[in-house]
């Protein structure tokens, strides 16, 4: 499964890549990137469920 961030909603506030930084880091611009290709293990599940939970504009998801 794969992790998407929906630029659209998301308002920039930084807390996914704040508290996940293995899996999301902040773009010179100021977006969050998603650095990695495939949840393909329990602890990166793990780690992508909790930024899912933090962020504020419900802008994360994912996706089979
Ligand atoms: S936590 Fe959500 S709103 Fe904040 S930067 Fe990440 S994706 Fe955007």
């Amino acid at each position: 499964m794969k992790l998407k961030i929906d630029l659209d909603k998301c308002i920039r506030s930084g807390e996914c890549y704040y508290n996940h930084p293995e899996i999301i880091r902040m773009q010179d611009n100021g977006d969050p990137e998603i650095i990695v290709a495939e949840i393909s293990t329990p602890e990166l599940k793990r780690h992508a469920e909790q930024a899912i939970e933090v962020c504020p504009a419900m802008a994360i998801s994912l996706e089979d």
